[in-house]
């Protein structure tokens, strides 16, 4: 068991892991005390008194929770990073009594053990739906876990894949089939499939709900994909903070298993999760999964050629492996389709917007309601893009994006109104980054401290292009790239607010 996951059963166990625990452990196992120490100061809910869930609670001080109006732990609870509820921000955590949403004060909140599983509004604006096709019960019968394009492995199926189109959905410029022939063609003794689907980063709640409502599918695409590669394991990371989604996807597997679609010539299993990881960055992902610290790896070589514990891993958010199933059903969907969550209090009607390349902009904040006095919009949380009114009309389609500076990042929206000032925004995104990065380079792990007491004092406005333009070409993973973007549009539209002095 990875040194993080007999961590993590110890801390549950003892209430929490001090000093003496990590000396103690360290003789036990024969592990060297400083590599525990690594992985334990990494995780802050191992040292947590309540790592057995007792007692108290945790504020969410992540991004959204943070614009939403909480963000702030107080007397009565502790800070924890984003747990993936940034639908229902600001949220407080209890490990026992699940999660109250909406909730910026301690004082008596409504807790809910159940508001994970919560099904969500679906927006249907793509040409063909794709998702949330199946009710929540059926997602889970036994009847619905055949193979996606039966009959087909290796080569032939990766050609199939190629040919239907399906893209990465974070870098579109690449196609699946691209990604995915390396891993199958390096050669290794063992390959893994990895569904992507704990929090971490702000913004991505579509791949929690999938694991609750679409889970015959997530798992029928991870068999897919492990046929096309050659592997035989497939991991799923749902963070330890979403206990009810964990239950949800980890019975679906028992499920699965008992239906003989697992087991057999492929095995899942469920990895949980215990505090960040670079928001969501890949690299991390897999550290964390690895049991060690989740901070980001140099790369090359890519996840494709030595990623989970050194060998080829195919790895995608949970909704690619949900669209992988359904194109492979009748009737036909468009590889083109996607999920993008729409929420905050400036939307009306917040949900999941099924979009594709047709869809506009501007398509789905009408769909979703959004408030007059919406200024801009965060397209794909804070590592995507701040998008202005004048800019609306773009359409979803990243063939279309020509100017090479729209990242769609996580695909959400996040309407900015008339509550947010905009140097507020540029301060908790570069809080959230000063937090969130793993600080093994210089130029974000300074850059980004660098660029926030700027923001704060009001000084040197021009040098703040030059960090940005510093993290961005130099920072060794895309958090530190991809940062700077929707920071710096802000600055460029609304430069002396952001810069005046407070
Ligand atoms: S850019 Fe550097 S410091 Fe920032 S998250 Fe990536 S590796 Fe860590």
């Amino acid at each position: 068991m990875p040194v993080a996951h007999r961590l993590w059963r110890e801390a549950r166990e003892r209430n929490g892991l001090g000093d003496r625990d990590l000396v103690e452990l360290a003789d036990r196992w024969g592990i060297p005390e400083g590599r525990l120490r690594t992985v334990a100061n990494f995780y802050p809910r191992f040292s947590e008194p309540d790592a057995a869930g007792e007692g108290t609670a945790f504020a969410c001080e992540g991004f959204f929770c943070g614009l939403a109006g909480g963000g702030r732990a107080t007397a009565g609870d502790r800070a924890f990073s984003c747990p993936g509820m940034c639908d229902r921000a600001p949220v407080r955590w209890h490990p026992k009594r699940g999660f109250a949403a909406g909730t910026a004060e301690l004082s008596e909140p409504a807790w809910d053990p159940e508001v994970e599983l919560a099904t969500p509004t679906v927006f249907r604006l793509a040409r063909t739906p794709a998702f949330f096709t199946a009710s929540a019960g059926e997602s889970v019968a036994g009847d619905l876990y055949s193979p996606a394009f039966p009959g087909l492995r290796g080569e032939t199926l990766l050609e199939e894949i190629g040919r239907l189109g399906p893209r990465d959905r974070r870098n579109p410029a690449v196609t699946l089939a691209e990604r995915w022939r390396r891993a199958a063609e390096t050669a290794a003794d063992q390959r893994f499939v990895i569904a992507h689907a704990g929090p971490g980063d702000p913004g991505s709640q579509a791949n929690r709900q999938l694991m609750v409502h679409e889970a015959a599918r997530l798992l029928r695409g991870m068999e897919c994909c492990g046929r096309a590669i050659g592997a035989t394991e497939g991991v799923i990371h749902v963070g330890s903070e979403n206990p009810a989604t964990t239950a949800a996807v980890e019975e679906a597997v028992n499920r699965a298993t008992a239906a003989g679609f697992l087991g057999t010539s492929f095995d899942v299993t469920v990895v949980p999760g215990f505090g960040s990881y670079v928001g969501g960055e890949e690299t991390a992902l897999l550290n964390a999964v690895e049991g060690r610290r989740g901070e980001a790896r140099v790369f090359p070589p890519e996840p494709e050629i030595s990623g989970l514990f050194g060998r080829p891993v195919a790895l995608a958010e949970a909704e690619t492996f949900v669209l992988l199933a359904a194109l492979g059903e009748t009737p036909v969907v468009s590889p083109a389709t996607r999920l993008a969550a729409v929420f905050g209090d400036g939307f009306a009607r917040p949900g999941l917007a099924e979009i594709d390349g047709d869809t506009s902009v501007r398509a789905v904040l009408e769909a979703a309601g959004v408030a007059d006095s919406a200024w801009g919009l965060l397209f794909g949380g804070p590592r995507g893009t701040l998008l202005l009114p004048d800019e609306w009309d773009l359409l979803l389609d990243p063939a279309e994006w020509v100017s090479g500076d729209i990242r769609p990042g996580n695909w959400s929206f996040y309407a900015l109104t008339a509550d947010h000032e905009p140097r507020d925004v540029a301060r908790r995104l570069l809080d959230y980054a000063a937090a969130e990065n793993c600080g093994k380079c210089d130029p974000c792990r300074l850059g980004t401290l660098a660029a926030r007491d700027l923001v704060k004092s009001g000084r040197e406005p021009r040098r703040f292009g030059d960090i940005l333009t510093a993290m961005e070409m130099t920072s060794l993973c895309d958090f530190g790239r991809q940062i700077p973007g929707p920071v710096r549009k802000l600055a460029r539209a609304f430069g002396e607010k952001i810069f005046a002095r407070a």
